[in-house]
């Protein structure tokens, strides 16, 4: 019997996870990708000497399909993990808190210390935290009523005052759900704190690439597609999916056409009712109705190193996130002695609209508040990248808009981060939706995800 046929729409991470698991399974597989490369929302592009994430890219220890994914694209040498959670928290005026587990400690007592010696909050405000942790440990991320609230009314309704929230809760829930406590649903946001951080000591160990996103998700992953056996091509836009399965796509300046026995849609619900207008008429309808989320990266490269930290918090300052890149970048390389640092501003409404000199000159002077020595540093560069659709908004009410891998449509499976895998919208997500989709079209159980035990 000749092997099934099956185009993939999309080379994200979602697409390029359900290509690797159905050519894994015998498939003969196509896929088919807008842009000139692979990698979807998590890319590089080059800016004179520098290679630039266009936005830094975090995954926890916990994150098994993400870390099946870099095991199998032979992309987990591109990467770091730490040996145990350790997050150095920034304030202005010199202030600083350390958030780092406890080694050898079962959670969810290898925070206790953390929390009980965090000096961004007053003695009272650490016993409350406590008191939050042991709130959140009470959730059920499965429990469909928790969708319908936020994490903010949670915490408040639990003992948390503005301080914990911001200096402590806020920090982990908009960096991992691009959204902030008083909007976040509850239900991601107990997914992240329960999966992430209380049920399992190890779990939040951070981990990032140490290479170019690029390296990862389109050189080594185009790498392990080719290896495969997966028919790659860049630059197709796939202009309708019909029933049959048909695909049409335009690719070299042609229109072409496919018949498989089966398609996965692996783009974002922007493109996905366009494409397939038929859609509309399945249980994924509701999916128009998910709205997205920017993020905004700050990129200052100076002309000296200004912190010895990897990564750091913030608390009171508009600097969320800040990652030392010198060395992924290839500062090290071209600049001897310089530093590049890539501020990360998640939920980023405010500031998705204002001009690049406005923000650039605010973190600047930000970055020069946290690090002593940035006064006294010459900035060479300095520039915004800013990725207004970047995650879907994920607030409270919209687990009921992310369908599962099921399209509806005979032969059509449904794959993306955005889709319900029970995960906020992470690489974690993207993957664990690209394997069940390809799972869905091949009709395996779920008890094959055994692997993704976390
Ligand atoms: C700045 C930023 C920071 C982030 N930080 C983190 C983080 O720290 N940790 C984390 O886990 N996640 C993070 N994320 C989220 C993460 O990047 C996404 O969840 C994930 O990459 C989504 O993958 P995907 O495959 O579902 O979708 P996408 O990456 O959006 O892939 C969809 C693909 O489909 C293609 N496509 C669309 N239409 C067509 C068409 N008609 N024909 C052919 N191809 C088409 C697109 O070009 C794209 O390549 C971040 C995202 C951004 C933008």
């Amino acid at each position: 019997m000749a092997e099934p046929t099956v185009v993939v729409v999309g080379g994200g991470l979602a697409g390029i996870a359900a290509a690797l698991r159905a050519a894994d399974r015998g498939c003969a597989v196509t896929l088919l990708e807008s842009r000139p490369r692979l990698g979807g929302a998590a890319f590089s592009f080059r800016r004179g000497e520098l290679t630039v994430d266009n936005g830094q890219h975090v995954f926890l220890r916990c994150c098994a399909a993400y870390r099946w994914f870099l095991d199998r694209v032979g992309g987990t040498e591109l990467t770091t993990l730490q040996d145990r959670l350790d997050i150095p928290v920034l304030a202005p005026g010199g202030r600083s808190g350390r958030l780092r587990r406890t080694s050898g400690v079962p959670a969810p007592a290898h925070l206790t210390a953390a929390l009980a010696g965090y000096r961004l909050l007053s003695v009272a405000d650490r016993a409350r935290a406590v008191r939050g942790a042991v709130a959140l440990r009470l959730l059920n991320p499965a429990d469909p009523s928790l969708d319908r609230r936020t994490l903010g009314e949670y915490l408040r309704r639990h003992g948390q005052n503005d301080a914990t929230i911001a200096a402590l809760w806020g920090i982990v829930a908009t960096a991992t759900l691009n959204l902030g406590p008083d909007d976040a649903s509850l239900a991601l946001a107990a997914k992240v704190f329960r999966t992430g951080l209380l049920d399992s000591a190890a779990a939040a160990d951070i981990g990032h690439a140490t290479a170019p996103l690029g390296e990862l998700h389109s050189v080594a992953a185009g790498a392990a597609l080719a290896g495969a056996g997966v028919a790659v091509t860049l630059g197709a836009r796939v202009e309708t999916v019909g029933g049959g399965p048909v695909v049409r796509f335009r690719a070299d300046g042609s229109v072409r056409e496919v018949r498989p026995d089966a398609v996965v849609l692996a783009v974002p619900p922007r493109e996905l009712f366009a494409l397939a207008p038929a859609l509309s008429g399945t249980a994924a309808a509701p999916a128009r109705q998910l709205q997205t989320a920017p993020i905004v990266n700050v990129h200052v490269v100076y002309d000296r190193p200004v912190t010895d930290l990897p990564f750091a918090a913030g608390v009171g300052t508009p600097v969320q996130w800040v990652f030392d890149r010198t060395e992924s970048s290839g500062l090290r390389r071209s600049r001897p002695g310089g530093q590049y640092l890539a501020v990360t501003v998640s939920a980023a409404d405010d500031l998705i609209d204002v001009p690049a000199r406005a923000i650039v000159d605010r973190f600047v002077a930000a970055l020069a508040e946290l690090f002593p020595r940035a006064r006294r540093a010459e900035v060479l560069d300095a520039f915004v990248t800013r990725e207004r659709h970047a995650t879907f908004r994920q607030a409270a009410g919209t687990a009921p808009l992310r369908p599962g891998p099921d399209s509806g449509l005979p032969g059509v499976a449904l794959a993306g981060a955005w889709t319900a895998t029970g995960w906020p919208d992470t690489m974690e997500s993207a993957v664990r939706s690209g394997v069940a989709a390809a799972q869905h079209i091949l009709g395996v159980a779920s008890s094959d995800l055994v692997e993704f035990a976390a």
